[in-house]
C-alpha cells in the first residue's frame, strides 16, 4: 500500500466517512415503502407451477384416476415413491399402495410430469410440517385426502397453466 492511500484512509476513519455513508443509506430506505411481508397474516402470489405438496386425484364421479402404471415410480429420481398394484373385480388395475415419503422427496415435479391420467399432482400447499419422520411419510389414503380437499384449487391451478404446456 502506498503512503498517499494510508493517508488517505486515515482521513477518511478520521472524518467518519463510512459511517455517514451507511447513515445515508439507511435515511434513504427509512422513509421509503416497506416491503417486508408479514407472513402468514399476508401472503406474496405463488405460481400456478409451484410445487407443493403432493395430492391424488380422483374424477368427478370418485373414480381414482391413478391407474398404476407406475411410471411417476421409475421416473423418481429420489426414489420415494413406492407402489403396489393389483387388478379389482371389474377388470381394471389399482394401486393397493401408494406411499411417498416427503422426507426423501426433492420436489422436482417429474412424477407429475410423467403422469399420464393427471392423477399425481404436485400443489402450491406449503404450510405443512412433521414433527418426527413418520410424519411425513405420505399414504395413498392422506394423498387422495389432499386431493379430494383442494380439488377445486388444484383443478384451477392446472387450468391457468395449461396454457404455456
Ligand atoms: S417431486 Fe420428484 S422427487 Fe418428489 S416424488 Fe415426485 S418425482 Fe420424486
Ligand atoms: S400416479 Fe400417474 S404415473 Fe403414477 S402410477 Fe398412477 S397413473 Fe401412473
Amino acid at each position: 500500500m502506498s503512503a498517499v492511500s494510508s493517508i488517505k484512509d486515515l482521513i477518511k476513519s478520521f472524518m467518519l466517512t463510512e459511517l455517514f455513508k451507511g447513515m445515508a443509506l439507511t435515511g434513504r430506505h427509512f422513509l421509503s415503502k416497506n416491503i417486508t411481508v408479514q407472513f402468514p397474516e399476508e401472503k406474496t402470489p405463488l405460481s400456478p407451477r409451484f410445487r407443493g405438496l403432493h395430492a391424488l386425484r380422483r374424477y368427478e364421479n370418485g373414480e381414482e384416476r391413478c391407474i398404476a402404471c407406475k411410471l411417476c415410480e421409475a421416473v423418481c429420481p429420489a426414489m420415494a415413491i413406492t407402489i403396489e398394484s393389483d387388478v379389482r373385480a371389474d377388470g381394471s388395475r389399482r394401486t393397493t399402495r401408494y406411499d411417498i415419503d416427503l422426507t426423501k422427496c426433492i420436489f422436482c415435479g417429474f412424477c407429475e410430469e410423467s403422469c399420464p391420467v393427471d392423477s399425481i399432482v404436485e400443489t402450491d400447499i406449503f404450510e405443512y410440517h412433521g414433527e418426527k419422520r413418520g410424519d411425513l411419510y405420505f399414504t395413498k389414503d392422506m394423498l387422495l385426502a389432499v386431493g379430494d380437499r383442494y380439488e377445486p384449487h388444484i383443478a384451477a391451478t392446472k387450468e391457468a397453466d395449461a396454457k404455456y404446456r
